[in-house]
């Protein structure tokens, strides 16, 4: 049957990881559902590339809460994922590892482990410590969409007092040692940190994610995606590639009818699911279908800052596998790395060595990323460059690339000098291209900036004033692996009986 005489139970835009996690939930409990992404690759930031026979991640680089029945070892066991994906444990001692001006410190897996580790190095501050953990565990246990004790709550979001407590002001409160509070804050990077708006439970949910299982996946995090997708099938699901959405069609009561394909074919649909940005999803429906108010706020919204990542892979047997993250930061305050000049850039670094089923001992390419505002790079905004759409941005884009390149190089050179030796070649990303491959307008790391100042104002809901039109993905409650599996969750509680779905999960 051609496309256009189908009419799909699910059409879900875009083939992230909440997209496909919506299409597997609806695709399981017996709905057609069809996945339209507009790239060659499915799985929007769960994408890898390859070079020189090295794979690279674009988008997840490790992923936590995966010890035996914390919360996404539970949702992955019910996606099937857990046992059949290729998993690496990273260093109990150390997943992450915080350099703050050359002096190292570390975060340990499990509270205890974290506790103990950090009094080592701060033998005076044991309550402060200890206070920071239970404050952590005390926001996780009383986060209603966090945990699947309470997820089946009415209220999604939690307590208002909750949502505006500031990450930077209850580290403070807890401890006036400002190395100790820029070593908990160390990985701020992870959601974009900000001293003025980030809230505490995003600083909360996310330490405590790799604190309870913090894993990488050998060969690529499109492991996820493919998983995903071969099951989506086995239900009767279907996915399309290159098939960007660029409009809708709508029935007199204002339902969506169908979405338009860049390539004038239609897609018929009784419901949809945006997986793409909000003010995407507004792009392609119309300002209109909202009303006013809604649409001011969501395009006021400020999106997280962009980053500029080198992808180096290195000579065979050169370079030692880090079974942990580097944060690396050349700055008195670890809050200060975001705010950045041509000249002090960069301020902060993340440095990892993905894993690969080839060698435990020796990487075979190491990832470097640092901020970089899409200002930076708006002059080339003109152009458009993917695998699927081919294009070129020019020698002064590529000079530019090249003198980023040379920096972050210079940051690893820091703890190897002889690092440019042990180089096969260089690639980069730049906010361009995540703009062009994921679909936002500015390559937003992780999407809508939270406020701790105004925290009801960065919440979006997944229902829309479209009755038959929902959202997901990381923008509606918390970005990263395990923020865009609860949002895909609480997106397909409108259309299945949660308590149902729930008790699901929890038996898988
Ligand atoms: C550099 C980087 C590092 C990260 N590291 C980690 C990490 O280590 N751990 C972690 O947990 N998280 C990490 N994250 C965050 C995590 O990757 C994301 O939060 C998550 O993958 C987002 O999923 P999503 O469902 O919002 O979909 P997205 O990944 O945003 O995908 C959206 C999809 O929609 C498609 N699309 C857009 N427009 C259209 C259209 N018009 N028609 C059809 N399709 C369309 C896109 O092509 C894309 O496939 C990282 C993110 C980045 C950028």
């Amino acid at each position: 049957m051609a496309l256009e005489d189908k009419e799909y139970d699910f059409v879900i835009i875009g083939s992230g990881l909440g997209g496909l996690e919506c299409a597997y939930i609806l695709a399981e409990e017996g709905h057609s559902v069809v996945v339209l992404e507009k790239n060659h690759q499915i799985g929007g930031n769960l994408q890898v590339f390859s070079r020189d026979k090295s794979i690279f991640d674009t988008g997840v680089h490790y992923i936590g809460s995966l010890n035996e029945g914390e919360n996404l070892d539970q949702f992955f066991k019910y996606f099937g994922m857990r046992d059949s994906l290729k998993w690496k444990r990273m260093d109990e001692d150390c997943f992450d590892l915080i350099r703050i001006n050359g002096k190292e410190f570390k975060h340990a897996q499990g509270y205890e482990r974290f506790i103990e580790t950090l009094v080592a190095d701060f033998p005076e501050e044991r309550v402060g410590i200890e206070k920071y953990c239970d404050k952590i565990k005390s926001l996780c246990d009383d986060f209603p969409l966090y945990n699947l004790k309470s997820i089946t709550k009415d209220n999604l979001f939690g307590d208002i007092n909750m949502l505006s407590l500031n990450a930077y002001d209850v580290i403070a409160s807890i401890t006036s040692n400002t190395l100790l509070q820029n070593v908990l804050a160390g990985s701020n990077a992870l959601y974009a940190g900000e001293k003025e708006t980030t809230p505490w439970f995003i600083h909360a949910l996310i330490m405590n994610s790799y604190l309870t299982g913090a894993y990488r996946l050998k060969d690529g995090g499109s492991q996820i995606s493919i998983h995903l997708s071969k099951a989506i099938r086995a239900f009767g699901g279907e996915i399309l590639k290159r098939k960007i959405v660029t409009s809708a069609n709508f029935h007199e009561d204002g339902k969506i009818k169908e979405v338009v394909l860049s390539n004038g074919e239609t897609v018929k649909g009784k419901n949809f699911i945006s997986n793409v940005h909000p003010v995407v999803t507004i792009d392609i429906f119309g300002e209109k279908r909202f009303l006013k108010p809604y649409v001011r706020r969501v395009k006021a919204l400020r999106n997280t800052k962009s980053s500029f990542i080198i992808h180096i892979v290195l000579k065979e047997n050169t370079f030692k596998y880090m079974n942990y993250n580097t944060y690396q930061i050349n700055d008195d305050d670890v809050w200060g790395g975001i705010d950045y000049t041509q000249e002090n850039w960069p301020k902060g670094v993340f440095i990892c060595t993905p894993a690969t089923s080839k060698s435990d001992e020796y990487a075979d390419c190491v990832t470097v990323m640092a901020y970089m505002d899409y200002e930076e790079v708006e002059q080339w905004g003109g152009t458009f460059n993917t695998v699927a759409e081919k294009g070129v941005r020019g020698g002064e884009y590529e000079a530019f690339k090249r003198a980023k390149e040379d920096k972050l190089i210079q940051e690893l050179e820091k703890t190897d000098p002889n690092i440019r030796e042990k180089i096969v070649s260089v690639h980069s990303t730049t906010p361009l291209t995540f703009r062009d491959y994921i679909g936002d307008k500015t390559g937003s790391l992780y999407g809508i900036v939270k406020d701790s100042n105004e925290p009801m104002r960065s919440v979006i809901n997944p229902k829309t004033r479209i009755k038959n039109l929902s959202l997901t993905g990381q923008n509606i409650i918390l970005h990263g692996v395990l923020g865009a599996t609860i949002g895909a969750f609480v997106t397909c509680f409108n259309y299945v009986d949660k308590h149902k779905l729930i008790d699901k999960v929890r038996n898988s």
